[in-house]
């Protein structure tokens, strides 16, 4: 085994406590046992969830996007499709090193350059259509909390004052510490100018002068990052929490510092039940993308060039754990997706409205719908494997497809009321995962736009009727040109024998 002095590198394998209460009957890879375990939450009639938010210092890039995308996508998936109730919460980190630093840099009192970039954090999300948290907890409006707990870490011996005056957590004063990495905390050093190792990590750093600071029983000072999270989620939670969630990058040492000392605050030697991990996004041919690596693309650069429908497809079609690879071509990919179930909603629509008339297997129908159901449950149990419906709901797009564009066309007026299941099985599932394709939505420009496409495509149909029955050329060439524009701006008027249909 490889021993080194100046990183923790034993391994050791750490207990998960497998909770009890009410199995979900999902599945979620779990960081310390390394497998997918069974989604155990204590109490059935509620679940909480505790979200790291961001630090309020800059604008959000795209890496931070796909990470509460994914997380939202897995929160709609546990409230919408297994019916959880769940209550989510979520801090903001408004005062810190990178704050005060920011700060100090462009001459924007700290106050003020948070609530600039706090607003635009929620200006993002909402734009992105994410959910925002059940409950908001800003740092600085909750510092008394944060010292509570400070204060009874230092009453258990688990956290003591440094030289410098900064009160420090005491890894070696707990024995649980490496859990979420599997790495053992034995044998620290002792080599830190304050630290009595160099693992301990603040709780309450000391103010240098001229720095914002609260006053306390320990010297004018502001709460470390890692207990802010710890006494905020305990503070609603209690010493309980059932799912924890952030991006990979959070793991170590944020989530690993968390649940050593909420274990320590608590008593206890397991917080939190699940840690959830979002992978971090790529940038094509580049490493991750981060503002340290200077490679990062704003949430309102990625807006002007893609809808927040193709930014969600994107991160449905990859795994939530996986890295995300950002690039033209898988956007494309993503941006295609969205358009195939747009059309087969058209198809869909014509065929019930008589516009299509073909003959339906309607037993093959129903055997396709109900493997398709399966499959999806079956994914979205397994870890929410979001890409295996992704690719379900495509085949069985495209297997309905072929059908109703086939030849073999019939005069009955008789429907298959597997298309109508199928149609809704497809608008549900899509729906649940927030994205909404319904008719009125994927027309940007509201109701008042499709009532007048309807009246435009009516009157078309009507004056190319004439020009069919008259035999009239110059008007039939008039219709192919409304026709020819309205393609030029992204409308697709399509003549079925004499009625004509239009879709987006
Ligand atoms: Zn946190």
């Amino acid at each position: 085994m490889l021993m080194s002095k100046n990183c923790v590198s034993l391994v050791k394998h750490h207990k998960w406590i497998r909770p009890e209460g009410h199995d979900t009957g999902i599945k979620v890879f779990n960081c310390i046992t390394k497998n997918k375990e069974p989604l155990i939450v204590k109490n059935k009639n509620f679940v909480t969830w505790y979200t790291c938010g961001p630090t309020v210092y800059d604008s959000s890039h795209i890496g931070h996007a796909s990470c509460f995308m994914k997380l939202d996508i897995i929160q709609r998936i546990l409230k919408q499709y297994f019916n959880l109730n769940l209550v989510t919460v979520m801090n903001i980190t408004d005062v810190d090193d990178k704050i005060i630093n920011r700060s100090n840099a462009s001459k924007v009192p700290v106050q003020e350059l948070t609530q600039r970039y706090e607003k635009e954090f929620w200006k993002d999300i909402e734009e992105l259509d994410i959910s925002k948290p059940d409950v908001i907890l800003r740092v600085t409006e909750n510092i008394e909390i944060i010292k509570n707990c400070i204060e009874k870490l230092m009453k258990c011996k688990k956290a003591y004052q440094a030289e410098n005056g900064t009160i420090y957590f005491d890894v070696g004063a707990y024995s649980n510490y490496g859990k979420l990495q599997n790495i053992s905390s034995e044998n620290p050093e002792h080599e830190h100018e304050y630290k009595k190792s160099s693992m301990d990590f603040a709780l309450w750093k000391s103010a240098k002068s001229g720095e914002v600071y609260w006053e306390s029983p320990w010297g004018n000072g502001r709460p470390g990052w890692h207990i802010e999270c710890s006494a905020l989620a305990s503070h609603i939670f209690g010493p309980e929490i059932d799912i924890h969630a952030g991006g990979i990058d959070l793991r170590f040492p944020h989530h690993e510092n968390e649940e050593a000392q909420s274990c320590a605050l608590h008593c206890k030697t397991q917080w939190v039940n699940y840690w959830i991990h979002t992978g971090h996004l790529h940038l094509k041919d580049s490493e991750k993308m981060s503002k340290s690596l200077k490679n990062t693309m704003s949430v309102s650069s990625l807006l002007a060039n893609t809808t927040p429908q193709t930014f969600r497809m994107a991160c449905l079609m990859s795994h939530y754990r996986k890295h995300m690879e950002f690039s033209p071509e898988f956007m494309a990919t993503a941006s295609t997706n969205l358009q195939n179930y747009i059309n087969f909603i058209d198809t869909c629509k014509n065929y019930l409205n008589g516009l299509i008339t073909v003959d339906v297997d309607n037993n093959a129908m129903e055997q396709l719908v109900q493997d398709s159901a399966e499959i999806i449950y079956g994914a979205l149990t397994d870890d929410f494997n979001t890409p295996l419906v992704v690719k379900t709901l495509n085949k069985l797009v495209s297997a309905v497809n072929i059908t109703l564009h086939s030849s073999k066309t019939h005069s009955s007026v008789s429907k298959s009321v597997n298309v109508v299941v199928i149609l809704n099985l497809v608008l549900r599932t899509l729906n649940m995962l927030g994205l909404d394709l319904s008719y009125k939505k994927h027309s940007e420009s509201g109701s008042d736009f499709v009532e007048i496409m309807n009246i435009l495509n009516d009157f078309r149909q009507n004056v190319r009727q004439l020009g069919i029955s008259k035999k009239d050329q110059q008007l039939l060439e008039m219709c192919d040109t409304v026709r020819h524009n309205l393609k030029n701006s992204g409308i697709i008027l399509k003549d079925h024998g004499k009625v004509s249909s239009w879709s987006t």
